[in-house]
């Protein structure tokens, strides 16, 4: 049997464009690496998956390759496509969740009309082409062929080296929205430890990106949402470049912070360490709680990163159709495809704005 599309991998992109391809009537196969579908979606803004973002821009993404699908598929138009499934949402300061604020939510409206096209615990190993058809494991074929795998970040696998049989080169994924390791002389004894904060990114003496947040220390280094977002904004190749400072009393100026800096502004075990670089003066202490320098080591583990930069070279691709530029009838989305965003729903808004822009364009 000829299929007219065979979908490799069920996430948040592959189960986007499966529903689209079904309402047009399109005879296709979906298969799925893991014993169930959607997995990663599952795990998502800590369970209550954060499916896209009101403030929708271009610049909250590393190429510019996003903007055709942005302007084809703006938040309102993701909104839409999960009503139409039947699943309501809500937005809690831009951030969309689902009505519920449960990803399982998600995951069963995306399975819903889909499940029984999906063929699970099947990993795809390659991808040909004879003529005008694709041969997938030398078991399935179809005239359209779409790669939907994702990224190796947390529980997700590297497969990009399928598409090789295709002519496709790719970028190899390293982690982004990831924790930091860094120099660890004055963050000794501070694991587990928490606080609000404004953290800096430089590169040098240049300012690169600031954001403000809940730090979370640890043996090695520094992690929470603050710190994933600054990872975005390096170039991932010379992650030693960059130093992270944090100003732990960002409402307040170098002059109000020295009235209080002796007194507790921080927690006992972090201003212990201001202390032992500040020698217990009011004015160095002051310094430091709003200067508080870590030289980069290197980025967090992959398996604990949110998303992957990397990915199938976008070049290869035509930006309005994500059809490959190499193979007629071959498309790229989500992950797979060297696209990466910033922490706020941006990620998956790319996942299923991609996955519908190709089902939109596969005949
Ligand atoms: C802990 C965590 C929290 C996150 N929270 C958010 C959030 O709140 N908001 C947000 O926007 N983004 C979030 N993300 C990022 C988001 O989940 C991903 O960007 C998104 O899932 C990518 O969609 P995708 O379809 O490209 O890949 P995936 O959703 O990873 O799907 C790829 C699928 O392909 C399958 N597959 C891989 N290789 C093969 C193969 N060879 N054969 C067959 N199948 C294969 C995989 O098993 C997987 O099911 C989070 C990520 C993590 C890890």
């Amino acid at each position: 049997m000829i299929y007219d599309l065979v979908i490799i991998g069920c996430g948040a992109s592959g189960l986007a464009c499966a529903n689209r391809v079904k309402e047009k009537g399109l005879n296709y196969i979906a298969l799925e690496a893991n014993e169930r579908a959607g997995k990663k979606i599952l795990a998502t803004g800590s369970g209550r998956c954060n499916l896209t973002n009101l403030d929708m821009r271009k610049e909250y993404y590393n190429t510019a390759f996003t903007d055709n699908v942005l302007r084809n598929y703006p938040p309102e138009k993701i909104i839409e496509f999960f009503e139409r499934l039947g699943m309501k949402t809500k937005a809690v300061n831009n951030l969309v969740y689902p009505y519920t604020e449960s990803a399982n939510t998600v995951l069963n409206f995306l399975l819903r009309n889909v499940k029984e096209d999906i063929r699970c615990s099947y990993a795809v190993k390659e991808i040909s082409k004879d003529k005008d058809i694709f041969i997938v494991n030398n078991e399935y074929k179809a005239r359209n062929a779409l790669f939907a795998t994702g990224s190796n970040a947390t529980m997700g696998y590297h497969s990009l080296a399928a598409v090789k049989a295709l002519g496709h080169t790719y970028k190899e994924f390293k982690p982004s929205l990831v924790s930091l390791t860094t120099d660890t002389e004055y963050i000794k004894g501070l694991n587990g430890i928490r606080a609000k904060a404004a953290l800096k990114l430089y590169k040098g003496q240049n300012l690169i990106a600031q954001e403000r947040g809940e730090v979370h220390f640890k043996d090695n280094g520094i992690s929470g949402i603050a710190a994933f977002m600054l990872t975005f904004y390096m170039e991932y190749d010379n992650v030693k470049d960059y130093d992270i400072v944090i100003d732990f009393t960002p409402d307040m100026d170098l002059s109000q912070t020295e009235k209080f800096a002796l007194e507790g502004l921080v927690r006992e075990r972090i201003m212990n360490n201001i202390l032992k670089q500040a020698k217990d003066t009011a004015q160095r202490a002051a310094y430091t709680l709003k200067n508080f320098r870590l030289k980069v080591k290197g980025l967090g583990d992959i398996k604990k990163a949110q998303v992957c930069s990397g990915g199938l070279n976008c070049r290869e691709f035509d930006p309005v159709t994500l059809q490959s530029k190499l193979t007629k009838g071959f498309y790229a989305c989500g992950e797979a495809l060297d696209v990466n965003g910033q922490c706020g729903g941006y990620n998956l808004h790319w996942a299923f704005a991609s996955g519908l822009t190709a089902a939109d364009n596969i005949k």
